[in-house]
């Protein structure tokens, strides 16, 4: 098997409502914010090269919504999902199955694309995959959450036929799914989020998705302002991040500007950052 890091590009969101109740005299160490309170994140895929399969984890807010969305959250800088898959020596077409963490619109956009024949799956080979439980939730929006679920992103999908679910019964952390690898079912941050757990040159490395960010967020009450749940989080949060640094995983950051994974060390406090690497050094 064989991973890589497949940057999407950078958006910027506001850095409150990335921290929660965290003040900013305290994230703004982490993460500068710019004249507008505005913070620069990365929009991080995995590759996953494995047999016959290649399996993209997550796809980017994409580029088929209007001017007036984007303005919003200032893309910028060259990365993009196909240069950095061409670079890497693929196309689109190559990929036998898309892994969607969440439906919010950052993970999801570029699963679509906007064609003259109308909204149809970007990756025209691919297997897509969700959860029942959460394609539910996504599909029937609850008010908090109804600017991240766009219909552009859920409706396509289901129209494909390309939709498949793996199985997460609700109560169950840790599931398998028919793509090789477990994942960690969370639902502090959205109903039924999936982070997958890979086996990777001698190391456990777990795509964390919304359940962590970025560095900025490792302790364990910096919890994103979006989380429909921010207990269920916290909780989550210190399972999962307690394990991590026990049995040394590395974990895969798909928003933290500057850094593609880390490990964690406990301490006294809880968990923290170890060390930052990226993927393949
Ligand atoms: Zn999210």
């Amino acid at each position: 098997m064989k991973l890589h890091s497949l940057n999407t590009g950078f958006f910027k969101l506001d850095g409150g409502a990335m921290f929660g109740v965290v003040p900013k005299q305290l994230w703004q160490r982490t993460n500068p914010a710019d004249e507008n309170n505005l913070c620069t994140w990365a929009m991080r895929s995995l590759l996953i090269e494995d047999g016959n399969r290649l399996i993209l984890v997550d796809t980017g807010i994409g580029n088929k919504q209007d001017d007036k969305f984007f303005s919003h959250y200032h893309l910028h800088g060259t990365d993009s999902l196909d240069g950095n898959l061409k670079a890497l020596g693929f196309q689109r077409s190559d990929i036998t199955d898309v892994f969607l963490t969440h439906m919010h619109f950052d993970h999801v956009g570029g699963a679509v694309e906007r064609t003259e024949k109308g909204l149809r799956p970007a990756f025209s080979q691919a297997t897509y995959w969700t959860n029942e439980r959460h394609w539910q939730w996504a599909s029937m929006p609850n008010a908090r959450e109804k600017a991240s679920f766009l219909a552009d992103n859920i409706l396509p999908l289901q129209e494909s036929g390309q939709l498949a679910f793996i199985d997460a019964p609700e109560g169950q952390q840790r599931v398998g799914t028919p793509l090789g690898f477990d994942t960690f079912v969370v639902n502090g941050h959205t109903d039924a989020q999936m982070c997958p757990i890979l086996d990777y040159r001698g190391e456990k490395v777990v795509f964390m998705a919304d359940l962590l960010p970025s560095v900025g967020h490792i302790p364990l009450p910096y919890v994103m302002g979006y989380d429909t749940r921010p207990l269920l989080t916290l909780g989550e949060k210190k399972e999962i991040l307690t394990e991590a640094a026990d049995r040394g995983y590395r974990l895969f950051l798909e928003h933290d500007p500057a850094n593609e994974t880390c490990t964690l060390e406990l301490t006294e406090k809880g968990p923290r950052l170890a060390h930052t690497r990226t993927l393949n050094d």
